[in-house]
């Protein structure tokens, strides 16, 4: 499936067919941000570059200007960036009218270089580095969400006190419930596709509420570009529909949370490299270094698998979600779990990262670590057995946003991989969401102690 060519785009709006041409960034919490330009404007200027305000890369969800970014600042006056089209990205939005979409990636104004820690720069450079090493890193991930009755702004109107899930049983595999979401999902299924984003499946989750779209493997940056459009695409569409989709990882205490599993396998030649047809479970020297890479350094990367305070709550045990670095084979209570075992899609699944996380960023920092696990031929340990719940020799995944941000800082392997700048740059994002929550005085807080204290 392929995406737009440019005399394509071209033609369409020519003919008027495409009037409206979304040309977006990718943020550091993974959203599209940018501008709407007219098509004709596009084809002018805009196609060669446009320019945002350098705070997008230094904000948080709430679009704040938070202190201790070296990046930019009040004293430094919150300059320019450039956004440079990705043409190789352009596509059609299926549910909006006359519409198309082109990601950019993120320049320096004044020296034009890419902006290091830019999410899309941040995982093109691990691409980059493995492939040096002669590996395509191939990846796909799951999409797991919740959809409430009624659209976002009418919830913000209740104070976010009604939410209620689409429905009202838990539908995991149930054909009936989701026959009822149909009216959401097939819209969302359909316009991907026709967008070149590879849908397999959606299905109903374990949990009220909650669905999950399966989208095909492909080269990680692809990978990364399908997961936040297909994000997109799930917002929007559940909005016109009169619905709300949230991605928050943990939206009640009692429900079960939402995930963003990572397959991940490298690639050489056209095949799987993690494939050894002689070698028990057909799983590759090669594999055992990159899974031993993934689990030493599970805890230096845990931050940018769970970016918010809010992230680290679906870490229950009997949840599904994981709380222990351990890996299995097809076992859903450890970290990382082996898939596909004897076949040439053997794969190594990463069930942390929450349905919050920015794919980029998670990518990249996994490809960092499974690629030092090669270049240092780290051992793996045998495969968990069992309830890794319970395991108490375990190593525990970071419980707070604190401690993974802490990990990150103390970590040789991810500054040597992202910069130093890069890392300062996202343990600040972590450090700033913890001063934010901490200033909060919550709901829970005053029920539990208004009185009693
Ligand atoms: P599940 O039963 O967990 O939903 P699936 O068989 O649907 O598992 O696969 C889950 C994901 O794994 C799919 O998105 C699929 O495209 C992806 N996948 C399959 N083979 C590979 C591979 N070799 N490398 C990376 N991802 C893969």
């Amino acid at each position: 499936m392929a995406c737009m060519a440019f005399e394509d785009l071209v033609g369409l709006i020519d003919s008027g067919d495409i009037d409206t041409v979304l040309t977006c960034i990718v943020d550091m919490q993974g959203r599209l941000m940018g501008k709407r330009f007219h098509g004709e404007a596009f084809l002018d200027m805009a196609q060669h570059e446009t320019h945002c305000c350098n705070y997008l890369l230094a904000t948080d969800l709430e679009m704040a200007t938070p202190d201790g970014y070296a990046s930019t600042s009040w004293s430094s006056g919150y300059g320019d960036y450039v956004m440079k089209p990705d043409l190789s990205t352009l596509r059609s939005v299926p549910w909006l009218e006359a519409t198309a979409l082109c990601l950019c990636d993120v320049l320096d104004h004044h020296t034009l270089q890419p902006i290091s820690f830019s999410p899309r720069e941040v995982l093109k450079t691990q691409i980059s580095r493995c492939e040096a090493a002669g590996f395509s890193p191939i990846m796909a991930t799951e999409l797991e969400f919740f959809l409430f009755q009624g659209t976002h702004d009418e919830i913000a109107a209740t104070g976010f006190q009604d939410l209620r899930p689409i429905s009202n049983y838990n539908e995991d595999y149930h054909i009936f419930q989701t026959s009822k979401e149909e009216v959401i999902m097939r819209p969302i299924r359909n316009s991907l596709r026709r967008m070149g984003v590879p849908v397999e499946s959606s299905k109903g989750e374990a949990e009220a509420g909650q669905a999950e779209l399966n989208i095909k493997y492909a080269d990680a940056l692809a990978t990364a570009d399908h997961h936040i459009l297909a994000k997109h695409a799930i917002k929007e569409i559940s909005h016109q529909k009169g619905y709300a989709a949230s991605f928050l990882s943990k939206w009640h205490h009692d429900r079960v949370g939402s995930a963003a599993h990572i397959h991940q396998s490298l690639w050489h030649g056209g095949e799987n490299v993690f494939f050894d047809a002689c070698a028990p479970l057909a799983k590759s020297r090669l594999m055992d270094y990159y899974l031993a890479g993934l689990l030493t350094y599970a805890e230096d990367y845990t931050v940018f698998l769970a970016p918010y305070v809010n992230s680290y709550k679906r870490f229950a045990k009997g949840s599904f979600a994981p709380t222990k670095i351990v890996w299995s084979v097809d076992n859903r209570t450890a970290a990382f779990r082996l898939c596909g075992e004897g076949t040439k899609n053997i794969r190594i699944e990463c069930r942390i990262p929450g349905s919050d996380m920015n794919p980029y960023l998670a990518m990249a920092a996994m490809l960092a670590a499974g690629l030092t696990g090669i270049e240092k031929e780290l051992d793996v340990p045998e495969p968990f057995e069992g309830d890794a719940y319970i395991d108490d020799a375990a190593r525990h995944i970071p419980g707070t946003l604190r401690d993974a941000r802490d990990r990150l800082l103390g970590s040789d392997v991810l500054e040597s991989a992202f910069g130093a700048e890069t890392i300062a740059h996202y343990a600040r994002a972590a450090e700033w969401e913890v001063e934010e929550f901490n200033r909060f005085v919550t709901n829970y807080e005053i029920a539990r102690g208004f009185e009693k204290a």
